[in-house]
């Protein structure tokens, strides 16, 4: 189904800031009309088959760009819990992107001009979220350094040290279609700022459902979750025995972790992810965390392009820019 302005007739989407469904045409945010897909899965506004990939709980009509909301599909168990609102507008992650990327002379013509601002899309990827109480221990010889006047004496002494923490919301991504390290390249999210889930939050955006049980990524949230721990014990440990000979390593490999209780729960996480194909094929993707801002992507220069601008900066030094700059435009179509 889609949100439909009831003044104009257009598609409302939702505004995080605002804290309503909007229509982008007219700016009304009174009560939207729902209409339903249509019974043949048609896109009820342009009629053109509507074909969302099997976990697609939201998505924009090809044809027309309304944004449904498979809302009979974010249902049970395939239900999110929370949702982390993007704390950007599309726009705002263009920009983000044009900064990034602006220091490089040798950009493939285009890719972040101001014509390409709408090809931003909104993602809302469903994540499993752990958290888990843990214990901690480390028990083992440890020298001291002990300053009596001008003398140093070293003792050593046996020492146990443990305790329990609380690790929350150790994030998984749970969709086959994106990449595992470059989800992993985005974070952090801050999980403050999530809400109850509520199905008009999709309209705008693309999400999908966890592609397979929690079961799956168990062994992996638990990995980073360790290495967590880890720096967690570490820190507390030395600040303890400042003047121990203790080593990072040493505490690393001899600590006991026990994991007290473990829960899980299926969360949307915000990524923007804007896609540029050049004539000849080559794509680049990039990746902007919706909320914390970091971006995973890679430069776009092409080694013709990169070849020809240094030769410009050493033209601009020789004074002989002028030809330099008409040899780039030239070449503009050329990669
Ligand atoms: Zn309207
Ligand atoms: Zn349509």
């Amino acid at each position: 189904m889609f949100y439909r302005c009831g003044s104009c007739g257009s598609n409302m989407v939702y505004n995080f800031n605002k804290g309503t469904l909007e229509c982008l045409n007219c700016g009304n945010m009174e009560q939207p009309e729902l209409l339903p897909a249509a019974a043949d899965g048609n896109c009820p506004n342009c009629g053109a088959p509507l074909d969302p990939g099997p976990y697609e709980i939201a998505g924009k009509c090809p044809f027309c760009g309304t944004y449904h909301v498979y809302e009979e599909k974010a249902v049970g168990e395939h239900a999110p819990v929370r949702i982390i609102p993007t704390t950007l507008t599309r726009v705002e992650a263009f920009r983000l992107l044009q900064k990034e990327y602006s220091r490089y002379v040798a950009l493939v013509p285009e890719i972040f001009s101001d014509k390409r601002l709408n090809e931003v899309q909104t993602e809302y990827i469903p994540y499993w979220v752990f958290s888990y109480r843990v214990r901690m221990g480390y028990t083992g010889d440890l020298k001291e350094r002990i300053f009596r006047g001008s003398d140093t004496i070293i003792k050593t002494r046996r020492i146990s040290f443990s305790f329990e923490a609380v690790l929350n919301d150790v994030p998984k991504d749970a969709s086959d279609r994106m990449p595992d390290d470059i989800m992993d390249a985005v974070e952090p999210f801050q999980f403050k700022t999530a809400r109850e889930f509520r199905p008009e939050y999709l309209s705008g955006a693309r999400a999908e459902y966890f592609n397979h049980p929690s079961e799956q990524y168990r062994k992996d949230a638990y990995a980073k979750m360790r290495e967590k721990a880890e720096d967690l014990f570490c820190r507390k440990l030395l600040a303890a025995y400042p003047h121990g000979d203790l080593s990072e390593s040493r505490i690393r490999s001899g600590m006991q972790l026990e994991v007290v209780s473990e829960t899980c729960e299926f969360d949307l996480l915000p990524v923007y992810i804007y896609e540029y194909a050049t004539e000849s094929g080559r794509k680049f993707t990039y990746y902007i965390n919706g909320q914390t801002e970091e971006i995973y992507g890679s430069v776009p220069v092409s080694r013709l392009r990169m070849a020809l601008g240094c030769a410009a900066a050493g033209a601009l030094f020789l004074g002989a820019a002028g030809v330099v700059n008409l040899i780039l435009v030239l070449l503009g179509g050329a990669l």
